[in-house]
C-alpha cells in the first residue's frame, strides 16, 4: 500500500510573497460589522454567523439605537429581540444566546466584555471563530480567525491543509508572522469574498495563481 506524500510546507519566502501581494490587493483591512462598543461588537459577531456581515449591519443600527448596551439588553424579551434580529437567520437561538450572554456579562463580569478567549468562549452564543474577531477588534489582539473563506483559500494556496478549522488556526499562526495574523485573516475572507469563491474559484483574476496548489493542480 502506498502512503499519500505529505503536504509540502510553504517556503518562508513563498508566504512572504503572498503575503505581499494580498496587502497590495486589500490595503485597509477591519472587521466590516459596524459597532460603537465591545460588547456591540460581540452581539453583531454572533448575530453574523451564517449571515453576510453587510445583513447584520442592516439589523444593528434600529437593534443598537435602541437597545444599546448590556443593561438596557436585560429589558429585552425573547420575542422582541427576536423581532429585530429575524432577517439574520438562527434567529431564535441566536435571541436565546445574545439574552444569556448579557446576563452572564452582568452577573460574572461586572457587564465588561472579557478579554481573553477562554472567558470569551464561556459566553452562550461565542466559539472560538466569534471570540477571536472579539479579541483582534477590541482588544488589539493578534488573531487568526478561521470562517468559511479563510478554511477555504489557506488550504487551495496551500498555506494550510488541516481538514478542520482548529487545525488550520494552528498551521496559520505556525506560518504567519504574528503581526500579520488578523490582517492576513481579513484578508483572506475578502480574497475568499470576491475571487477565490467556494463553487467556482475566478482563477483567471487570481493574482496568487503562481503560489497557489490548487491552480497548480490544474
Ligand atoms: S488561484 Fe484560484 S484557487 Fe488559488 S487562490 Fe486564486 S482563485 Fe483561489
Amino acid at each position: 500500500m502506498t502512503r499519500a506524500a505529505a503536504p509540502v510546507r510553504k517556503h518562508h519566502s513563498t508566504v512572504r510573497a503572498i503575503l505581499r501581494r494580498l496587502e497590495a490587493e486589500y490595503s485597509d483591512v477591519t472587521t466590516a460589522l459596524h459597532y460603537d462598543s465591545p460588547f456591540q461588537l460581540v452581539v453583531a459577531t454572533v448575530l453574523s454567523a451564517q449571515c453576510t456581515d453587510a445583513r447584520v449591519n442592516a439589523v444593528t443600527p434600529v437593534l443598537f439605537r435602541d437597545y444599546p448596551d448590556v443593561e438596557s439588553f436585560l429589558k429585552l424579551e425573547q420575542r422582541t429581540l427576536e423581532r429585530y434580529i429575524k432577517t439574520c437567520g438562527l434567529f431564535r437561538s441566536k435571541a436565546r444566546n445574545l439574552l444569556a450572554m448579557s446576563r452572564m456579562l452582568v452577573e460574572e463580569f461586572d457587564g465588561q466584555v472579557p478579554g481573553t478567549r477562554s472567558e470569551l468562549m464561556r459566553l452562550p452564543g461565542v466559539g472560538r471563530k466569534t471570540a477571536n474577531v472579539v479579541l483582534a477588534n477590541a482588544f488589539g489582539a493578534d488573531t487568526i480567525a478561521v470562517d468559511t473563506h479563510v478554511f477555504r483559500v489557506s488550504r487551495r494556496l496551500g498555506l494550510a491543509h488541516g481538514d478542520t478549522p482548529a487545525v488550520v488556526e494552528t498551521e496559520l499562526m505556525d506560518i504567519l508572522p504574528q503581526s500579520a495574523w488578523s490582517s492576513t485573516h481579513y484578508r483572506l475572507i475578502l480574497h475568499g469574498r470576491q475571487t477565490c469563491k467556494a463553487q467556482r474559484p475566478l482563477c483567471d483574476q487570481c493574482p496568487l495563481t503562481r503560489w497557489c496548489d490548487y491552480y497548480q493542480r490544474l
